[in-house]
C-alpha cells in the first residue's frame, strides 16, 4: 500500500506459487515503495521502476494470483417472474423491489447464485 508503505501478502501465494515466487513478489513491491519514498517513477511503465526491478531480478508485474482468481469464478444469479415464470439471468443481484419482468410486469424473485468456475 503505497500509502503506509505496508506490504500485505496473502497467504496463498505462499501456498500456491511456494517461497521463491514470494521473494520475487516482495522484491516487486520493494522497489515500487523504494521509488515511491525517493519521488522518482515507481510505476510499471517507468524506466526507474524497470531499471530497478532487473537489477533485483523481481518479477514485472505484481499480483497476478489474486487477478486471475478473481477472474475464474464468476456469479451469475437466476430470477424469475412470479406471475408468467419467465426466467431471467443477471451477472448481478438485481433490486427485485425496482426491477420487474419485462414480459409481464411480474415480480422476480431470486432462484439461486451460481458461481462459474
Ligand atoms: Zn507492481
Ligand atoms: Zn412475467
Amino acid at each position: 500500500m503505497l500509502r503506509t508503505h505496508d506490504i500485505e501478502i496473502n497467504k496463498k501465494y505462499f501456498d500456491e506459487r511456494g517461497m521463491e515466487e514470494l521473494i520475487g513478489i516482495i522484491k516487486h513491491e520493494l522497489c515500487h515503495y523504494h521509488l515511491h519514498l525517493e519521488k522518482r517513477g515507481y510505476q510499471h511503465r517507468d524506466a526507474d521502476f524497470r531499471q530497478l526491478l532487473k537489477l533485483v531480478g523481481g518479477p514485472r508485474f505484481c499480483t497476478p494470483l489474486e487477478e486471475s482468481a478473481k477472474n475464474k469464478s464468476k456469479k451469475l444469479c437466476r430470477y424469475q417472474c412470479k406471475k408468467c415464470g419467465h426466467l431471467y439471468t443477471r451477472k448481478k443481484r438485481i433490486n427485485t423491489d425496482r426491477y420487474v419482468c419485462g414480459k409481464c410486469k411480474g415480480k422476480l424473485i431470486l432462484l439461486q447464485e451460481v458461481l462459474i468456475k
